[in-house]
């Protein structure tokens, strides 16, 4: 299959670095076609502003999703947006892998999103009716596509677990996974979180590469987190809300998963 790597941490020697190499040679062992943005090494622009869409008339004021919408339609985007749709195009599963930077993504990979889902790409796509809100939230540009987060974190296992101070990592990534990648049809597998990663010896090296070894040889046969669906009758629409015979009773992220 082909596989994009969307990566992000400024030195190549780092542990995200090592593991990164890891899964490219992992990979292509298994006879896969591997791509990588590398965002740090490629000076990737985090901002999205009026240089996005070049051919936009000045005398008007920016409009950040509109702009978006008619650079894209009309072919006119800046040509590193449209490189990174192509590679989306081209790739059949999309890892994305970072160091956890307050409690989310490096700056330069939510730019990465902000910029390359264009309206008209991974947003604004379909019809909306009573019973179909547009395609989203499993279903859209992205439909038939896996992705996958690998993630390092500072903070131990136990910080991050159902009771711990950082919050539970599932409701941590949701937004990302949920909102980010499900949304523009992905399935999302389970990702690979490795926690502190201050301490990493030879002993614990063997077993992160162990596990992420094991993810990647299973891309295409894992299964991936069961989000409900928006068009397929688990939510009012347009209210969006899960309907009261849905998860009822339940609030908050978990809601969400069948
Ligand atoms: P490195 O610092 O490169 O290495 C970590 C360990 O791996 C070291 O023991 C090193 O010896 C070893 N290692 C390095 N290279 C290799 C190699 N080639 N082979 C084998 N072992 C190697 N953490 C949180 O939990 N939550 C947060 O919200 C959070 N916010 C942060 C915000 C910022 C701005 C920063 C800078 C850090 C934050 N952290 C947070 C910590 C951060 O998540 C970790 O520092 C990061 O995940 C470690 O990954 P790294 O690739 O930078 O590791």
């Amino acid at each position: 299959m082909n596989v994009l790597i969307v990566y992000a941490h400024p030195q190549p020697r780092s542990l995200n670095g090592a593991l990164r190499d890891f899964a490219v040679r992992r990979l292509e062992a298994a006879g896969h076609r591997v791509q990588v943005s590398d965002l740090y090494a490629m000076q990737w622009k985090a901002t999205l502003d009026e240089h996005d869409a070049p051919e936009r008339d000045p005398r008007e004021p920016f409009h950040a999703s509109l702009d978006s919408k008619r650079a894209f339609a009309e072919g006119t985007q800046s040509a590193d947006i449209a490189r990174e749709q192509e590679k989306l195009r081209w790739a059949d599963t999309v890892i994305f892998q970072f160091p956890m930077w307050w409690f989310s993504m490096p700056a330069i990979m939510k730019g990465w999103f902000d910029r390359v889902y264009a309206y008209g790409f991974a947003y604004g796509v379909g019809e909306h009716s009573d019973t179909h809100w547009g395609d989203r939230y499993g279903e859209g540009s992205m439909s038939g596509k896996r992705a996958m987060l690998v993630v390092t974190t500072g903070g131990w296992d136990s910080h991050y677990s159902a009771r711990g101070i950082n919050g539970p990592i599932d409701d941590l990534l949701f937004p990302i996974q949920h909102g980010m990648l499900f949304y523009p049809g992905f399935d999302v597998l389970p990702p690979v979180v490795v926690h502190r990663t201050g301490k990493v010896d030879a002993a614990r090296w063997d077993a992160i590469t162990h596990t992420l070894g094991g993810r990647l040889d299973t891309l295409a046969t894992t299964a991936p987190i069961p989000y409900r669906r928006q068009n397929f009758g688990a939510y009012d629409i347009p209210a969006l809300t899960l309907k009261d015979d849905v998860s009822p009773g339940q609030t908050g992220f978990a809601a969400h998963l069948a």
